[in-house]
C-alpha cells in the first residue's frame, strides 16, 4: 500500500526497529555495534519535493551513501513517520526534546548533525517510544 506522504516542506521523525546486533560503519563517524531496539531519526526537508521525496528516499535502501541514515538503513525496518508541515524548521528543536527524554540514548555521536550543534539527530530506545514530545501527524509504515 503506497504511503500518502505530504509533498509540502516540513520536519520529520522516522521511527525504525532493529532486530539484530551488527557492526555498521557510518562514513567518517566510524564503526558502531548496532543494538536491537528502536531508533528515531530526525530531519527536515525544505528542498524540492518536500517531505515526500525525502521520506521516499529514506524508505529505500540506497547503495549510494549520501545521508548518515543511508549507512544504517539496511539494518533497520521503518515503523512510523511523524511529521509537521509547519513552515518553521523544527529538526533541532525536536532533537533537543528527544535528547532531554530520560529513556533516550545517543547511539552514534553526531549522526545526522554534521551541520549543527546538536549532539545527534538519531536516538536509541530500548522500548518502543511514545513520541508525544512534539506536535506531529503520524503515519504507520509497518505494524511492529
Ligand atoms: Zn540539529
Amino acid at each position: 500500500m503506497p504511503l500518502n506522504l505530504p509533498s509540502q516542506p516540513g520536519t520529520y521523525c522516522l521511527v525504525f526497529h532493529c532486530s539484530t546486533s551488527s557492526p555498521v560503519t557510518i562514513g567518517k563517524l566510524g564503526t558502531y555495534q548496532i543494538k536491537p531496539g528502536y531508533y528515531c531519526y530526525i530531519g527536515s526537508a525544505f528542498g524540492q519535493g518536500g517531505l515526500k521525496s525525502r521520506i521516499t528516499r529514506h524508505l529505500k535502501i540506497n547503495k549510494r551513501h549520501h545521508w548518515h541514515l543511508d549507512y544504517l538503513r539496511a539494518s533497520l525496518t521503518p515503523l512510523e513517520l511523524l511529521y509537521s508541515t509547519d513552515t518553521m524548521k523544527r529538526e533541532h528543536q525536536w532533537a533537543e526534546l528527544l535528547l532531554k527524554d530520560e529513556h533516550s540514548n545517543i547511539p552514534i555521536k553526531k549522526f545526522g548533525s554534521s551541520d549543527c550543534d546538536c549532539p545527534a539527530h538519531l536516538f536509541y530506545y530500548e522500548v518502543k517510544p511514545r513520541l508525544e514530545f512534539f506536535i506531529a501527524k503520524s503515519l504507520i509504515i509497518t505494524d511492529d
